[in-house]
């Protein structure tokens, strides 16, 4: 979901939305339907309510050619609802709706296993670690995914308000980033997990882990970093009118696995991988261009276009 609201001025919100946008959304979502629109192979794991969000939801990742056979409803919750407050600057404040939302009553038992194990590459991006049932059912689908040898591609997507304490999230997500072969995380989430002010390399590397195979700082309109055991650098970011930045970070990390998932080769070879990068920059900043996350994510045509010039 996401509200158009009015800029500030002078300090002062003024009380009138120009305008309301209905789209649908939430990490994992996103990541699916930006790897299915560049062409690649995706599921979606997860619980929506048995109500019209759910079902529109369930309705456009199947449009989008994700599968949907890890998809369950929930008769009693509603689906999880997020109201973005988009400022005139591009820059997004959340709110949610999760009371408990059917998400996050997600249970182990309802896991499809057989599909997460048919995966070449899980991604974790989901906001909701701490709540039972849906952490046991999370840790469960990280854990079958790992041992039938899939890539554990995790993105923290901190929410802060979400968690009762800072020291909580840092905890609960510095454990899941110990088991991640590729991780992504933004510039504010390496300052939040490493309690320092600086985006830097000393900072990303502070955090690194012997297992790890690839860690991503996403920098905005600067960029993106990468680095792996061998090496490590930096790609530019791609000129373009942004609008709203929701979803820029999903397209970013979908398009990178859509690449990755049938060549793993591409992260210990740092030509091609930043070739990659190149072209999720641009995924990034084209999702940056249109209102929503779903309605802004690229397709592989778009993607050259912008890199053409
Ligand atoms: P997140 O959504 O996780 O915070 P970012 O906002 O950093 O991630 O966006 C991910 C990627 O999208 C960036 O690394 C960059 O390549 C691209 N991107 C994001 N915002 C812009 C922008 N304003 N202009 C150009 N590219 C952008």
């Amino acid at each position: 979901m996401l509200i158009d609201f009015v800029p500030t001025v002078s300090g002062v919100s003024l009380a009138e939305a120009p305008g309301f946008l209905k789209a649908p959304g939430g990490a994992p979502a996103n990541v699916a339907i930006a790897i299915a629109r560049l062409g690649g192979k995706a599921a979606f794991v997860g619980k929506l309510g048995d109500d019209e969000f759910g079902h529109m939801l369930a309705g456009i990742l199947k449009e989008n050619g994700v599968v949907a056979d890890g998809i369950t409803f929930d008769q009693g919750a509603r689906t999880a609802l997020a109201f973005v407050t988009l400022r005139a600057d591009g820059e997004r404040e959340f709110m949610f709706y999760r009371n408990p939302s059917a998400d996050m009553l997600l249970k182990p038992e309802e896991l499809n296993l057989e599909l997460i194990r048919s995966a070449k590459v899980f991604h974790y991006g989901s906001i909701s670690l701490i709540v039972e049932p849906c952490r046991s059912a999370h840790l469960k689908a990280m854990e079958v995914a790992k041992d039938a040898g899939c890539l554990l591609s995790y993105d923290p997507n901190l929410r802060l308000p979400l968690w009762p304490s800072a020291e909580e999230a840092r905890k609960q997500i510095l454990s899941i980033w110990e088991k991640a072969d590729l991780i992504k995380v933004s510039d504010d989430e390496l300052k939040f997990l490493t309690e320092n002010d600086k985006v830097d390399d000393a900072a990303a590397l502070s955090l690194w882990h012997p297992n790890l195979k690839l860690l991503l700082v996403t920098l905005g309109e600067h960029g993106s970093r990468y680095y792996t055991k061998n090496f490590h650098g930096s790609v530019d970011a791609f000129h373009v009118k942004t609008v709203d930045t929701t979803g820029a970070g999903d397209s970013f990390v979908g398009s990178l696995l859509s690449k990755i998932v049938d060549d793993q080769s591409i992260l210990e070879d740092e030509a091609r991988l930043r070739t990659v990068l190149t072209y999720s920059n641009a995924c990034g900043a084209i999702t940056t261009t249109k209102k929503g996350a779903i309605p802004a994510l690229p397709n592989d045509e778009d993607v050259l276009a912008l890199i053409r010039g």
